[in-house]
């Protein structure tokens, strides 16, 4: 079988004057000046660039701050615009992604750190959501998503890590889903894109199970590296439960089934994410499967997930409040509420008439709350849309 093919324009490319390890003035004024200007621009400045620039991270990757703000300098309009090649990153650069992570995190304090109780395992509760959907909002929902987001404590992050380091996660998760046993309903198959078509990868899209690459702001941070080894996703039988492998973060654990019934898709996550864990574990022998920072939990590419990982969303259909008052003023209601709303084929995409609405807090907050979030925020939206 072809294996699934890349525009090589997503390559990794360094930005002239990072590439030589010379702040970019000129771009990060442009930056500055911008609508919004992303959070990289506003704490990197040419003062912190001068005390950062010569460091490398001490783990395995030996991140740099140019390697870290690439995406925001090659891309004006990003809104975070910096990544993590290592565990290491965030606290050997702590002057730079400390208050990057507190300015996306709003409320969030480093010095004071995250208190949560139990394991994420715990927390994912569906008997501790304490609201419900309302009748009208379930008649809207198309369907409902939960994932977090994971990496594996003994390997690099992917932009730091190399096509060997990818390859590796691969063939470690490749062997843990074999060892799901058969008369399970997360037992499935793991299907990789070097042995994948465009034509096979692409239905998978369609289908919304499988993440899209070619995305300029991901070629910047460095996720689209040695495309395609490393890459893949497990599919259970039922489609419900799927696993990313090595799109940006080594691994998305995701529940997901057509239909409102978050608790039902809340409580296989909680079940699958505890099974990949122990199955890592048992595999490796390493007590420390997914890697954690001991101030806010798990540690990811992006500073925007870091904390819980954890994204539920819903597709909702609200046709008439879309044509009353567009996108952009969705999003802002719903992040008065604790919620974001995005385009239905995933962040950055077209809007028709259904807005994935989701949580967007991810840390300090105990899991199951962030599922309220999300439910508050449709059952919202619903009410907006019933009364036009
Ligand atoms: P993530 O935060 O997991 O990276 P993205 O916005 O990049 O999410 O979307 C990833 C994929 O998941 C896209 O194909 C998107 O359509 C799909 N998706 C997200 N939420 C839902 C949902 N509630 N129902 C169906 N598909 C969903
Ligand atoms: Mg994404």
């Amino acid at each position: 079988m072809p294996a699934s093919t890349y525009d090589p324009d997503y390559d990794f490319k360094f930005e002239d004057s990072l590439a030589h390890n010379i702040y970019p003035a000129e771009k990060m004024q442009k930056a500055r000046e911008a609508d919004h200007t992303s959070l990289a621009a506003q704490v990197c400045t040419p003062e912190l660039w001068d005390k950062l620039k010569d460091r490398k991270s001490t783990g395995p990757a030996g991140w740099t701050m140019a390697r870290a703000i690439n995406t925001g300098v090659m891309h004006p309009d990003s809104f975070v615009g910096c990544h993590a090649g290592d565990r290491e990153s965030y606290d050997d650069f702590s002057e730079f992604f400390y208050p990057v992570i507190e300015k996306y995190h709003k409320g969030f304090s480093m010095e004071k750190g995250s208190d949560l109780q139990g394991t994420p395992s715990e927390r994912m509760d569906p008997g501790r959501i304490s609201v419900d959907l309302s009748e009208s909002a379930r008649s809207k929902i198309i369907s409902t998503r939960i994932r977090v987001a994971r990496n594996l404590s003994m390997f690099p992050l992917n932009p730091g890590g190399s096509k060997e380091s990818r390859e590796e996660i691969a063939d470690l998760m490749e062997k843990v889903y074999a060892t799901i046993p058969d008369d399970s309903d997360l037992k499935g198959t793991f299907y990789r894109h070097t042995a994948m078509s465009d034509t096979e990868r692409q239905k998978l899209i369609d289908d919304h199970i499988l993440f899209r690459g070619g995305d300029r702001m991901q070629a910047a941070s460095g996720y689209h590296e040695h495309w395609p080894h490393g890459r893949g996703v497990y599919l259970s039988g039922d489609t419900q439960f799927v696993n990313w492998v090595n799109e940006g973060d080594h691994l998305r654990i995701i529940s997901m089934e057509q239909g409102g019934d978050v608790k039902a898709v809340f409580s296989r996550l909680s079940r699958a994410a505890a099974m990949i864990e122990n199955g890592v574990r048992a595999m490796t022998g390493q007590e420390d499967v997914f890697m954690m920072h001991p101030k806010f939990g798990a540690v990811t590419c992006c500073p925007s997930n870091i904390g819980t990982g954890m994204r539920g969303s819903v597709h909702i259909l609200v046709p008439k409040l879309i044509e009353a008052i567009g996108f952009e003023e969705i999003d802002k209601l719903c992040r008065a509420r604790n919620g974001q709303a995005r385009g239905s084929s995933g962040e950055h995409s077209e809007v028709i008439d259904r807005i994935d609405v989701s949580n967007w807090r991810r840390i300090g907050l105990p899991e199951y709350e962030l599922v309220e979030d999300m439910i508050n925020c449709a059952n919202y939206l619903a009410e907006r849309e019933d009364a036009l």
